[in-house]
């Protein structure tokens, strides 16, 4: 197989003649989604209902999707679990994390970190009488002391696409007595990952981005193996319990990941969420990641030559310090992604000022960056962005 991009374009329905850069925020649609759908509505939910929870295995699908994504982050099947969101899910393993390291009063975070992780961080030490702590990107490892409970980051960034040294990062906070909690919602798909090799704790990462689940679709969680016996969910639900069809009014946690289950298992968005993952069949992480690095260099080359210094690149500019995506600021940079998404260019605008552009390389192909370069070019050349219906927002930017 080629390691050029696009790595599986005919996986995907994309519309004709749309350049779709932003893979990073929504996956596209792939092809056997629609069908499995309906053929697990029909033939499942429809004629076999209720049996369908032992007739077509639905009451295990979380792990067998849990065991397709496994060689895409590098974890082993049985230290992932497929849950609930990603905020929701990002509670339940701070909380057992902090649980896990009774006596210590802080959780330590990034300044800029994504907003719902810091809410939810934030919202946790309310409850339990902890604090938590943000410091500078570039000032964690300083801060990592003996009062340092857990260490929870963004591995890549969702504005620069800046990305940490996780390995670096674990092994200081390991040296300190601290645990990790990584996000992983932009590189799970994007970059090559190795959990078990770089000894990550616990994990958390989004399923409708680059894992093309759909629009919601649950999150995954990884737990290392040598923490499960002593995690516990603080959302203590009955598919966690050892024996859920006992009924017995006493919790026991089960054995493995299983515990950080909590209720009953989303079955149409998982089965969405498998055939999002499946598009990575036969893919080598190393070579996505090698596509990706292409598409990123092609797209700041182009736009560095066409846009004769308009825009500024807000990204790390080497290629291996950042994520799958890279970001540009303009002073008027929304106006310039409604323009852009005008003429069929879909990237994102972050706010303040930023210009944000998703390559995802199972999808993307250079000639789209060139031309998506080239459509910024005229759009910034032209002032096109300079027209009011370019600057009303909407709900969602
Ligand atoms: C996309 C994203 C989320 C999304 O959280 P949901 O609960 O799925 O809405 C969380 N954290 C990061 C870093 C993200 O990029």
């Amino acid at each position: 197989m080629s390691a050029g991009p696009p790595l599986a374009r005919d996986r995907f329905d994309l519309p004709q003649g749309l350049i779709y850069l932003d893979g990073n925020s929504l996956g596209a649609l792939p092809c056997v989604t629609r069908s499995h759908l309906d053929a697990v509505m029909r033939e499942q939910w429809g004629r076999d209902l209720i049996t369908s929870w032992n007739k077509h295995g639905w009451i295990d699908l979380a792990h067998r999707v849990a065991a397709r994504l496994a060689p895409i982050v590098g974890a082993r099947p049985n230290e992932l679990l497929i849950t609930n969101s990603t905020s929701v899910t990002l509670f339940k393993l701070l909380g057992a994390a902090v649980g896990a390291r009774g006596g210590r009063s802080v959780i330590l975070s990034e300044e800029g970190n994504f907003p719902t992780d810091l809410y939810v961080a934030q919202g946790l030490a309310d409850l339990l009488g902890l604090q938590l702590r943000t410091v500078a990107p570039d000032r964690l490892e300083q801060a990592i002391d003996s009062k340092v409970a857990v260490v929870t980051l963004t591995h890549v960034d969702f504005r620069s696409a800046r990305r940490h040294d996780m390995a670096a990062i674990n092994s200081a906070a390991h040296a300190a007595g601290a645990l990790t909690v990584w996000d992983l919602s932009h590189s799970a798909g994007a970059i090559a990952l190795d959990l078990s090799g770089s000894d990550c704790d616990l994990a958390v990462g989004c399923g409708y981005k680059y894992l093309n689940g759909g629009p919601g679709a649950p999150a995954f969680c990884f737990v290392a193996e040598r923490l499960h016996d002593q995690l516990r969910s603080p959302i203590q639900g009955w598919m966690g319990d050892a024996r859920p069809f006992d009924f017995d009014p006493s919790f026991v946690p089960a054995e493995g990941i299983q515990r950080f289950a909590t209720g009953t298992p989303p079955i149409l968005a998982l089965a969405a969420l498998d055939c999002g993952v499946a598009t990575y069949d036969g893919l080598a992480m190393s070579d996505v990641e090698r596509a990706s690095a292409s598409l990123s260099e092609a797209f700041i080359a182009g736009v560095g030559r066409i846009c004769d210094g308009q825009v500024r690149l807000e990204s790390p500019a080497q290629a291996p310090k950042r994520g799958s995506h890279v970001v540009f600021s303009h002073p008027q940079a929304y106006a310039v992604m409604q323009a852009l998404i005008e003429r069929s260019v879909i990237g994102d605008f972050r706010a303040p000022d930023l210009l944000r552009f998703g390559f995802c390389p199972l999808y993307n192909s250079l000639e789209e960056i060139e031309r998506a370069a080239a459509i910024l070019g005229d759009i910034l050349r032209d002032r096109a962005w300079d027209d009011p219906r370019y600057h009303a927002r909407a709900a969602v930017t």
